[in-house]
């Protein structure tokens, strides 16, 4: 393949620009749905709201307290501490060689773990159940605990880092939580709780817009989906300029290909016109029927036929005899310009 490095990257960039995009949109409209929300808190005045629009609205914003269903989750790290969502995870910090050949610090996630317990937004005696906040796609929870264990390397960690190109440097872990009794903002899908008599419920809405559990204001929470928003608009600009700009290159490369091609072949058939022009008049008008082609009866006898050595046809009707000696039937397996002088 002629272009197979300049396809490959055309490919990447293509993905790249393609997932970007579809961040992109996904960004712009998350900021529509949201600057058009209402924000509410929970009490007697959201419970009206809900009575009044069929038990359910599709997209709202309600901000309330943290308070369990139950027995809340207790932190790992700091007794004192409880929540209602708990996330544990485990980083490993390494130093990995690229396929560049330089080391670079990189984070590996060994493990993650959620616990979640039934919770809901308070407001006096008003309660609003959150339903599967794992499934937010912005879920604001307070960092706890931050670990960080460096490893130190034995002579065996450093042969062993040499040959596999990884060397462990460290172990991070870090314990999250959605602590009871903060005050946060669900975007989401209010109803009225089937189960529950009484009770609201907040939940990922239906029809697709994003589903946020948050510490931040509203216009906080716009601002950072308004930042991503540049971070991928910005990235689509470089694949599309990356991309324009390999096209172009291919483009002009096959271009200039064909040309120089079609310039060799005018070359080798111009030489060609002008060889047979100047044989033509350098030929012997003059000449004995037994220096004729025999083909042509015209012009003299310029080809000798391999292996039976006949020279019988000039080089004009040599182009079409490719099988046979027209003299002895021997079958021609190549020609060569015989000069007879
Ligand atoms: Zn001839
Ligand atoms: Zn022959």
């Amino acid at each position: 393949m002629e272009f197979l490095g300049e396809i490959l990257t055309f490919g990447i960039d293509t993905v790249i620009f393609a997932i970007c995009l579809r961040q992109y949109i996904h960004c712009r409209n998350a900021i529509k749905a949201i600057q058009n929300v209402e924000l509410h808190d929970v009490g007697a005045d959201l419970e009206n709201l809900v009575n009044n629009t069929h038990n359910k609205i599709d997209y709202i914003a309600v901000r309330g307290l943290v308070k369990p269903l139950g027995e809340p989750l207790q932190s790992i790290d700091k007794k004192n501490v409880l929540g209602v969502i708990q996330k544990l995870s485990v980083k490993e910090h390494v130093i990995a060689r690229t396929s560049a050949g330089f080391w670079s610090d990189q984070k590996r996630t060994m493990q993650k773990v959620y616990n979640v317990v039934p919770f809901a937004l308070k407001n006096g005696f008003y309660y609003a159940e959150v339903i599967d906040p794992l499934s937010a796609n912005i879920l604001d929870l307070d960092v706890i605990s931050n670990h960080y264990e460096p490893i130190v390397p034995t002579i065996f960690d450093h042969l062993w880092g040499f040959l596999t190109g990884i060397r462990q440097r460290g172990l991070q872990t870090t314990e999250k939580m959605l602590r009871v009794d903060s005050v946060i903002t669900v975007i989401g899908e209010l109803s009225k709780s089937e189960t529950k008599s009484g009770m609201l419920t907040l939940q990922p809405p239906l029809n697709g817009s994003p589903f946020y559990i948050t510490s931040m204001s509203i216009t906080a929470l716009i601002r950072k989906i308004d930042d991503h928003r540049r971070m991928y608009r910005l990235v689509c600009i470089i694949c599309g300029a990356v991309g324009l700009l390999i096209g172009g290159t291919v483009i002009r490369r096959y271009w200039k290909d064909k040309e120089r091609k079609r310039t060799a072949e005018e070359l080798r058939r111009n030489l060609e016109t002008s060889r047979r022009e100047r044989r033509q008049r350098v030929r012997d008008a003059d000449l004995r029927a037994d220096q004729m082609c025999v083909i042509c009866n015209t012009n003299a006898r310029e080809i000798i036929l391999l292996p039976c050595g006949h020279v019988c046809i000039c080089e004009d009707c040599s182009s079409s005899i490719n099988d046979n000696c027209p003299i002895c039937r021997t079958r021609i397996t190549q020609k060569a310009a015989a000069y007879i002088i």
